[in-house]
């Protein structure tokens, strides 16, 4: 069986360093916001290229934070719209509703599935637009953010799919005003269990949501504004730190597996996964209209794979006042999407395993 993502191998990589940094933690009894944390922040920082790095418990609270953020500091007020594509995983979408903020959902370009610059229309309402780099791929549209910026429109990253990825030499997470990362264990960078970060070059951004993820305290006990509990613990820190090292090898390994799909695949009639460096595929997405067929053969044939995602979330009944809207070019993505096994760990042999098997299925 290729599996879509084998975790265990992922890990094993790192199980010596593991133990050791995890044996170093219990013997001085220190778990929550210590050395680790603040050294993981600051590596982090470096390695976007930002002033600064908020570590929080994962990736879903690092967006609704910076949101918090953007509120408490009277940049976005509660009913202001925020921009978001229609077709992200429902966490983008999350962070926007929790915050009594509007979520205005755009369809995405067909061929990134990112957000398609030409087709938006910057009202005098929209106040943020939260822009995913959906499946890690960063496509991003400097003239129109020119535009963004000059009217004063704030611009946050859900880079949950895409750290390591970067556009001219910027990385994800450094574009914006502000970006949220997940490292739930399945992301390119995984803790063992939650974890997320925020980023940001903004000084009040950052002092402020690092208040918001520690029950709205700067000062122990002295509580400035209603905080949450989001922070991430010394554990996961100490793995983060390990892992952000190979990331890099990681993601290029990411791209040769991509480039050695988009090869092989090439004549067959999927729709391949766009070929991009700034893209470090999260997922490696093909489109067919005969995607669950292509799915079970493939499972039959020892290869797993995934849908991301099989329902939109205006679909969800979590968004019921969004479920009689239209948006084709989403509803037709969700509908002949499927993700194709890639992990740093897949084998040259592994993938070309699948792309034989995908030929089959159209052979027969
Ligand atoms: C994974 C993910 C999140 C949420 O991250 P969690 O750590 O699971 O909360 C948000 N946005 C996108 C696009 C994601 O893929």
């Amino acid at each position: 069986m290729i599996s879509f993502l084998d975790l265990n191998a992922v890990n094993k990589r790192f199980q010596k360093e593991f133990t050791l940094t995890f044996q170093n933690i219990v013997n001085n009894g220190y778990f929550i916001h210590g050395e680790e944390v603040r050294s993981f922040e600051q590596e982090l920082a470096e390695y976007i290229g930002c002033k600064h790095a908020i570590g929080v418990a994962n990736g879903l609270d690092a967006l609704r934070i910076i949101l918090r953020a953007y509120i408490e500091l009277g940049r976005l007020q509660k009913g202001d719209e925020v921009l978001v594509p229609a077709n992200t995983y429902i966490a983008s979408i999350l962070a926007i509703t929790e915050n009594d903020l509007v979520p205005v959902l755009v369809e995405p370009d067909i061929k990134t599935y990112n957000l398609n610059s030409s087709k938006i229309k910057l009202t005098s309402k929209i106040k943020a637009i939260l822009h995913v780099h959906l499946y890690g791929l960063v496509s991003w549209d400097t003239n129109f953010y020119k535009d963004v910026h000059s009217k004063d429109i704030l611009v946050i990253e859900d880079c949950a799919q895409s750290i390591g990825a970067n556009h001219n030499g910027i990385m994800s997470g450094n574009l914006g005003h502000a970006a949220g990362f997940s490292f739930y264990p399945g992301k390119n960078l995984g803790a063992l269990g939650d974890a997320g970060a925020i980023t940001t070059n903004d000084d009040a951004l950052a002092d402020t949501a690092r208040a918001i993820s520690n029950y709205g305290s700067r000062k122990k006990y002295i509580n400035e504004v209603k905080g949450i509990n989001s922070r991430l613990d010394e554990i996961q820190a100490a793995f983060l730190r390990i892992k952000l090292r190979k990331l890099d090898e990681d993601n290029k390994r990411r791209q040769e597996i991509a480039r050695i799909y988009n090869e092989n695949l090439m004549g067959t009639p999927l729709i391949l996964s766009s070929v991009s460096e700034s893209h470090v595929y999260h997922l490696y997405v093909i489109r067919t209209e005969k995607r669950d067929e292509l799915k079970d053969f493939l499972q039959l044939e020892g290869v797993q794979t995934l849908i991301h995602y099989p329902i939109p979330p205006h679909k969800q009944s979590a968004y019921k006042e969004y479920n009689e809207f239209s948006f084709p070019i989403t509803e037709n993505i969700h509908d002949t999407v499927l993700s194709l096994p890639i992990s740093p760990m897949h084998s040259d042999q592994d993938i070309l395993f699948v792309c034989d098997a995908i030929k089959r299925f159209y052979q027969t």
